[in-house]
């Protein structure tokens, strides 16, 4: 199974802007990473809202991740973020009005 520190970082890269702020809704985050299917068996189970916080910590130690990423806002560190391309400039969570 893949960790869950993994999931949310490629959930937080498909998710980026162009500025590599991937927000969420309040609770979102914990919605769409609860859920784990072990593919071997197929058992579903639920991780704790701590298990998600501490996988967005792991992230930022492991420096995929920037130090202000929080569960509404995960962002990415300024050498993984995609200069050109669609998407928004606006973070509300850390208030980034966009250039
Ligand atoms: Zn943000």
């Amino acid at each position: 199974m893949m960790p869950l520190w993994a999931r949310l970082w490629l959930l937080a890269q498909s998710r980026a802007d162009l500025i590599g702020h991937a927000q969420f809704a309040e609770g979102e985050l914990y919605d769409l990473m609860k859920r784990r299917v072990n593919r071997t068996s197929g058992e579903v189970s639920e991780c704790s809202r701590g298990a998600v916080s501490h996988a967005v910590k792991q992230c930022v130690e492991y420096g995929l991740l920037a130090r202000e990423s929080r569960a509404q806002c995960l962002v990415l560190p300024s050498s993984l973020v995609q200069k050109e391309g669609r998407g928004s400039r606006r973070c509300i969570t850390h208030q980034i009005t966009g250039a």
